[in-house]
């Protein structure tokens, strides 16, 4: 029996209105634990707890918060073995990609733990004579995360340390799909020394708690990643209360392969980028632009290489890809397996559901060509371990289908010429490009976000966080004296 996990209301861990089974994707009879999931009125309650919390917290001395988001981050890069395995238990990511979650979320609040002591302002003097200015960052106050499933720590980790950093409270709802990881983090968070009820714990559905949440005139700002459609409702429900919202949301990621590139790091490139994480990224290349000079033999390395990729239990040794996360995740990529045929598309490997040696949701990388940028396959993010190969007779092409669609997070580029690069740098209409790299794989200091349906608000992630977990003061001192 299962010992019931529960949620962080008010700064006390308590049971919910109901629960819920989490089952590991890698082999379903495999149970993780039962889960708490948080009622309304508890939601209310550790929302009005947090406001009280935050004004505390907000007077605390920066190297006390510094300390504290240290310690956070510390702890979870040690632990990053054991908590990266239930990471991969949960959501189905191989083991070396769980861990190495763990540790990258981690490093974020150990960054954020110096962002701390580098809160500066600005000052100025008065067009006025005599007037001194002073511009400096506040917090905003009680912050919502709402997460996704998919990077379950680092997502989170990436929210709430600096929200904690710049002197907010959060309330977290993580993913229903992948609670236990929720836990882990919130147990060490909850073990620091921090006013009672400063972090919250909401473990409940998008639905009930999440739009509640989203909706709840007791927040001041929503952060939130995870789909269009349910971005779409948070930002509405949000904005009824002006309340701050910032969303990342999906994309439909290109990485061109120019003609004069090295073709067998481009292949590299386009594995990784495609079918890390078994295509669960939203920064995954779903769509390969290739030059038609080197468009079949490029098809030919790349399905050999998405062959050779062992699809397996999370946690087994030589596991590549894992399980996708779940039944109705593996319905949804078959269904565009069958999409993709009924439009044309030809699939050359994979894109089946694999019946591995355990109960789990296995399906193999698929690869489809003789596609074009108008299929639904290639405007429509997959989320799955799915690829289409869009053949282009020039850089020109390459970078106006690259442009083409209503998403804008990151693109890709692998080519050994400069100009090219350069021009594609500036060019591509994303918020993040890569040169010779895949599409997926971001740093902790830099800004992470996109253009289009992908982001909306500030970027997350390196000083830039600070604009949306602050809001900023200017004050205007005179000395009272006659200068
Ligand atoms: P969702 O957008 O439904 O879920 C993301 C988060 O929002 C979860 O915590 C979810 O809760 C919550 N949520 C769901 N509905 C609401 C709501 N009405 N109000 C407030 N919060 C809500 O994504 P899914 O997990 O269903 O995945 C569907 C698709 O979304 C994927 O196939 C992928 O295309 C995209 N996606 C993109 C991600 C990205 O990184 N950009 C991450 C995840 C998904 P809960 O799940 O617990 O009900």
């Amino acid at each position: 029996m299962s010992i019931l996990q529960k949620n962080l209301i008010a700064g006390e861990w308590v049971s919910g209105e109901s629960e819920i089974e989490n089952h590991n994707p890698s082999d379903l009879t495999d149970l993780v634990g039962v889960y708490a999931q948080a009622s309304s009125d508890q939601l209310n309650a550790t929302l009005e707890q947090a406001r009280l919390a935050q004004s505390q917290w907000a007077a605390v001395g920066m190297e006390k918060k510094q300390a504290v988001l240290m310690a956070i981050g510390n702890e979870m890069m040690e632990r990053s073995e054991e908590l990266g395995t239930l990471l991969s238990r949960e959501e189905g990511k191989p083991l070396a990609e769980g861990k190495g979650e763990v540790f990258r979320a981690g490093q974020f609040f150990t960054y954020y733990a110096a962002e701390c002591l580098r809160q500066l302002g600005e000052n100025a003097d008065s067009v006025r004579d005599g007037i001194e200015i002073d511009v400096r960052r506040e917090p905003v106050g009680v912050v919502s995360i709402i997460s996704p499933w998919n990077f379950p720590t680092a997502t989170a980790s990436w929210k709430i340390a600096p929200a904690l950093c710049y002197g907010n409270a959060v309330v977290w709802k993580p993913a229903n799909v992948t609670p236990a990881s929720a836990v882990a983090l919130s147990e060490i968070i909850a073990r620091q020394d921090i006013p009672k009820g400063l972090f919250s714990l909401v473990m409940g559905s998008g639905s009930a708690i999440g739009s509640q949440l989203a909706a709840s005139p007791l927040i001041d700002a929503v952060s939130f990643t995870g789909s269009v459609p349910v971005g779409k409702q948070i930002a509405g429900a949000a904005i009824a209360n002006l309340t701050r919202v910032q969303l990342e949301m999906g994309s439909k990621n290109a990485l061109v392969v120019m003609d004069d590139g090295d073709l067998d790091l481009a292949v590299g490139v386009a594995l990784g980028g495609a079918f890390g994480g078994s295509g669960q990224k939203c920064t995954a290349s779903s769509r390969l632009i290739v030059h038609d000079a080197v468009h079949d033999e490029f098809v030919e390395k790349l399905v050999k290489g998405a062959q050779a990729m062992k699809v397996g239990h999370a946690l087994e040794e030589g596991t590549q890809i894992g399980p996708v996360v779940s039944e109705q995740q593996l319905k949804e990529n078959l269904a565009y397996v069958k999409l993709g045929r009924s439009e044309g598309a030809e699939l050359v490997c994979g894109g089946t559901r694999v019946d591995a040696d355990h109960n789990g949701h296995y399906m193999c990388p698929g690869v489809f060509i003789n596609t074009n940028n108008t299929m639904q396959i290639n405007r429509e993010e997959m989320f799955a371990p799915l690829a289409a190969v869009i053949k282009v007779d020039g850089y020109e092409e390459a970078l106006s289908v690259t442009n083409d669609t209503h998403f804008g997070l990151t693109s890709g580029i692998v080519t050994r010429s400069l100009a090219r690069a350069t021009h594609f740098r500036r060019h591509a209409r994303t918020g993040v490009v890569t040169v010779n790299l895949p599409t997926a794989g971001t740093d902790y200091h830099v800004p992470f976000g996109g253009r289009g349906e992908s982001s909306y608000g500030p970027r997350e992630q390196g000083k830039t966080a600070a604009e949306f977990y602050t809001i900023v003061k200017t004050a205007y001192i005179s000395s009272g004296l006659p200068e």
